[in-house]
């Protein structure tokens, strides 16, 4: 079994102007793919694995035409070049927005498929969050996506979709994929599956497989993508498509029927009312999620609406972490630690962000391996602030340590994020979330609609829905 791996994975708001460009990859090839952590995985299979290529970028707003175009052609070079193997495992997000293109995993899938011809076997995983198209599901032949929001179950996701690929080849069998969209999108934020009713219509999956029924998943979609794709949906692999049909009809009914008990997990309101509840809390660290603006949700993580609220309220004993703002980084390096100076912070790349200006003192710089990993910690009044050249987020105790930072010491603690990580909502006492503005804020009911399918909630009315299992055009029993 010599199976093909690789990708491609980010996930972008059409409402952001920041394109990604090929800089904002990270892209691993050959060895270095294989012998990366992420897909450490593989190691547990007896299949020889072909490494192609696998970028990866931090959500944001659409990919250039450029970079795709370019990420793409390397891809399918590579894909030529491994020829003979005998079937392809691809490791997607599923949320990509390419600058003038819809439904750009649709586009990448399709060019796969074409490469290796209508008889091997192409298998995907994906994040709950992506956007699944009946094109993409008319390419493929095996899915899994994730069924945790925050994500901890990644490996676990690989590990199935891999698995299912192995077993096919193996056993000669040729699974297929259902899809039953449905007309509802919601924010990752109101269906974490720590609450519910994500938490039991996730839990409830694996008890819907069998032997026909080979995987199920529920895929919550991205909103913040005005693409007619856009759309939850239940996506099945099984060998028997009566069975596939049923399932995915049972998934999506049961998404459907739980459509208005999907709530924000943590106390959530405008961010004055946050600020006020905040101030009131004698526990320590409040964490408070500036929610609009969250980078890995593809947020831009430039504004500086939340600095400029906490300077406003003499706010003591606060840490902001962080604000993408590489000029104000650059002054900061030229100034060097110790010096003060008057900073304009925020709106360094979305001019609509909100922006500061303010005497800040330097307290301590780090380099990285490269001009756009330098970061500065700064100190406003009673108000720590973590710049950052690139967008990035803090979600990781790990991005504290390094800056010498311990969160747990600061009586408020901001960050970009909509559902916390697992590290912060260990230590959050307690979390709060901040409806604040942001090409990804929460009011999705407001967003732009264009493109969408007609009657898709929360866009337009709707009260009704039927299933309408659509099989891969692939699908043979
Ligand atoms: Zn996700």
């Amino acid at each position: 079994m010599r199976i093909a791996v690789g990708g491609i994975h980010t996930e972008c708001s059409t409402y952001s102007p920041v394109l990604m460009q090929i800089e904002d990859f990270y892209v691993m090839r050959g060895d270095d793919l294989t012998e990366h952590e992420y897909f450490s995985f593989l190691q547990d299979f007896e299949a020889e694995i072909v490494p192609l290529m696998h970028a990866r970028a931090v959500p944001g707003g659409p990919v250039s035409r450029d970079t795709y175009d370019a990420l793409k052609t390397e891809f399918l070079e590579r894909l030529e070049t491994a020829k003979p193997f005998d079937a392809v495992y691809l490791a997607m997000h599923g949320a990509m927005n390419v600058d003038g293109m819809f439904d750009a995993e649709g586009d990448w899938i399709s060019a796969v498929r074409a490469a290796v011809g209508p008889d091997m076997l192409i298998a995907v995983s994906y994040d709950l969050h992506g956007n699944v198209s009946q094109r993409i599901v008319d390419q493929i032949d095996i899915f899994a996506a994730y069924r945790t929001a925050p994500h901890i179950d990644v490996a676990e996701t690989m590990t199935a979709s891999f698995a299912m690929l192995t077993r096919a080849l193996k056993t000669g069998w040729r699974p297929g994929v259902m899809r039953v969209a449905v007309p509802h999108l919601l924010p990752g934020e109101r269906s974490s599956t720590e609450d519910e009713p994500a938490k039991s219509l996730y839990a409830a999956l694996p008890d819907l497989e069998s032997a026909d029924v080979w995987r199920t998943d529920l895929m919550i979609g991205y909103v913040w993508a005005d693409e007619p794709r856009a759309t939850a949906c239940a996506v099945v692999t099984a060998t028997n498509r009566t069975a596939a049909a049923d399932a995915a009809s049972m998934i999506a009914n049961r998404f459907w029927n739980a459509r208005d008990e999907f709530r924000f997990g943590p106390t959530t309101g405008p961010l004055n009312e946050m600020l006020d509840i905040a101030a009131q809390t004698a526990t320590k660290p409040v964490i408070l999620a500036d929610s609009g603006d969250n980078p890995t949700g593809g947020g831009v993580g430039d504004r500086a609406d939340v600095l400029s609220s906490l300077i406003d309220r003499n706010w003591q004993n606060a840490l902001i972490a962080g604000i993408t703002d590489r000029p104000a980084v650059d002054a900061c390096f030229d100034a060097g630690i110790g010096a003060t100076l008057p900073l304009t912070i925020g709106a360094s790349l979305d001019p609509a962000g909100g922006r500061v200006t303010c005497q800040v003192k330097i307290c301590s710089l780090h380099p990285g391996n490269t001009t756009a990993e330098r970061q500065a910690v700064v100190q406003i009044d009673g108000t720590t602030v973590v710049l950052a050249a690139r967008r990035r987020p803090y979600h990781n105790i790990s991005d504290f340590d390094g800056l010498g930072l311990d969160p747990k010491s600061f009586g408020l603690l901001v960050v970009k994020s909509g559902y916390l990580s697992p590290d912060l909502a260990l230590i959050a006492a307690p979390n709060l979330m901040a409806l604040t503005d942001g090409v990804v804020n929460q009011d999705i009911a407001r967003l732009v609609n264009i493109n969408r399918a007609e009657g898709t909630l929360p866009f337009e009315q709707r009260d009704s829905f039927a299933p309408t299992p659509q099989a891969s055009a692939r699908f043979e029993n």
